[in-house]
């Protein structure tokens, strides 16, 4: 059941899903408690109040959460005794994506629709660029599909449209509050290290990350790399039927083509407009999670012959004198950037990379430049961790600024070389986000090529 109407909700967080969180739970007369531990809120926070809102801002002790009903906890807040007393109290504590699913099923039910399927697509790296893929190929299918979660919009705001599917990019702190939340589709592309700064082990994280799984029945479908074992234990927490991807497996990925062995067709890599090994792997875990929509052969090809991926994901934003500039700006922990540095088609690579630690290692780093690197450019507060731990795998410089570090990197690249800001770190020191961090380097390159420096 899904009775809101004169509970009293608290919600934790108001970020993007937080905000939405409260309107949908006003929207179902609940009387809600927003709060966040910030003083000061955007406009969107303070617009609440009229839609009948109460906020606690600068704290969360006056918001009552061990007497609430519900708290609803925006992803990657970090506990604190409230909310501990709060789960003692045995008061029930969701995310916004349980929420949302919990009213997006409410409200097809009240209106005699079919409740819409639901893919969550989880992992360290590859979670944007395979939502989206899987949603492109839903919506050819000729779906009424809901594309968001993590990216984009939340599903708390649409949660009263039609929709057939919902197509969620789940992060790990998202799947920490699920309680209900059973998808039909589960993906789970890969677990590498990141976020060390938020949970006690790499275990603790792959288990937020395979709570996704738990739900699911034998007739639905759980999504992982071929022969990975961390993945595959996640996925057998569930019922679901496994689907491997990668070389050798169901969704079998070789140098020419993606190729589902139930059907034996093949999709070839020459006419995506993905390119690089590792969307290779999103391509497949794509194509095996929407197996049970029966999609046609032509309709997978004709949307792998444009899907041409996001913004800041390993983006070419130009050639200049010979050396072409790569923007990898949501490489934002190790693992994405050892795969940016490999990926990259050019034989050297000057490497950007900086920003805020997450706590992880840099190691992996090593191997990846001792083979591809021509040089390291290092930024913000990790530049010392990371030039120590690259150490003399190649020559390493330091840079002030993100103007600075393509300068230095135009200087230190050959003709022929690869220059990619693929940071391993999140952008928070010096950036709004990863989106500014990467028009930063964009614009950067521009200025480059501007003044026509060498
Ligand atoms: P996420 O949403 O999980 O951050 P994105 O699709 O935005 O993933 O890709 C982020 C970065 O991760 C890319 O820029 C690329 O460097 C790297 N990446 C993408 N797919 C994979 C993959 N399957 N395995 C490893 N790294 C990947």
């Amino acid at each position: 059941t899904f009775d809101l109407k004169d509970k009293r909700v608290v919600v934790v967080g108001l970020g993007l899903s937080g905000v939405a969180a409260c309107r949908l739970l006003a929207s179902r007369g609940a009387h809600v408690v927003g709060t966040d531990s910030k003083k000061t809120v955007s406009d969107d926070v303070r617009a609440l109040e009229k839609e009948g809102v109460r906020l606690v801002l600068g704290g969360h002790a006056e918001a009552g959460l061990e007497t609430a009903d519900l708290v609803v906890v925006s992803p990657g807040v970090p506990s604190f005794p409230e909310l501990v007393a709060a789960e003692m109290a045995k008061v029930p504590i969701w995310g916004e994506v349980e929420l949302a699913v919990r009213a997006v099923n409410a409200s097809a039910a009240a209106a005699g629709r079919a409740l819409p399927r639901v893919v969550a697509v989880g992992g360290t790296n590859g979670k944007s660029t395979t939502t989206s893929l899987v949603g492109a190929l839903l919506e050819a299918h000729g779906l009424k599909t809901f594309l968001g979660g993590n990216l984009g919009e939340p599903l708390a705001s649409h949660a009263d449209e039609a929709w057939d599917v919902v197509v969620l990019e789940v992060s790990s702190f998202q799947m920490e509050r699920v309680d209900a939340f059973h998808p039909q589709v589960s993906i789970l592309l890969n677990v590498t290290p990141d976020h060390l700064d938020r949970y006690p082990s790499m275990e603790a994280y792959a288990a937020a990350k395979g709570n996704a799984f738990v739900l699911q029945r034998s007739t639905d479908v759980a999504v992982v790399p071929v022969r990975d074992d961390v993945c595959i234990a996640q996925a057998k927490r569930g019922r679901g039927t496994i689907v491997q991807f990668g070389p050798g497996g169901d969704l079998d990925v070789t140098d020419e083509a993606v190729i589902d062995r139930a059907s034996g067709v093949a999709y070839e890599r020459s006419k995506m407009r993905l390119q690089g090994g590792h969307n290779a792997l999103n391509v497949a875990a794509a194509i095996g999670a929407v197996r049970p929509f029966g999609l046609t052969p032509d309709t997978i090809r004709s949307v792998l012959a444009s899907f041409e991926g996001l913004a800041h994901r390993m983006a070419l934003v130009a050639e200049v004198k010979g050396v072409r500039y790569y923007d990898d700006s949501k490489g934002t922990n190790v693992g994405a950037s050892v795969t940016a540095v490999r990926g990259v088609v050019e034989p050297k690579v000057v490497l950007i990379a900086g920003g805020r630690d997450k706590g992880g290692s840099y190691g992996p780093l090593v191997s990846a430049l001792r083979d591809k690197g021509r040089a390291a450019v290092v930024i913000g507060e990790a530049a010392d961790v990371i030039a120590s731990a690259i150490g003399d795998a190649v020559p390493v410089r330091r840079a002030s600024s993100m103007d600075d570090a393509v300068v230095l990197s135009s200087e230190l690249a050959r003709e022929g070389d690869a220059v990619l800001l693929s940071p391993a770190c999140s952008s928070f020191d010096m950036f709004r986000d990863y989106k500014h961090r990467g028009d930063a380097f964009v614009d950067a390159v521009k200025n480059l090529s501007s003044r026509g420096v060498a």
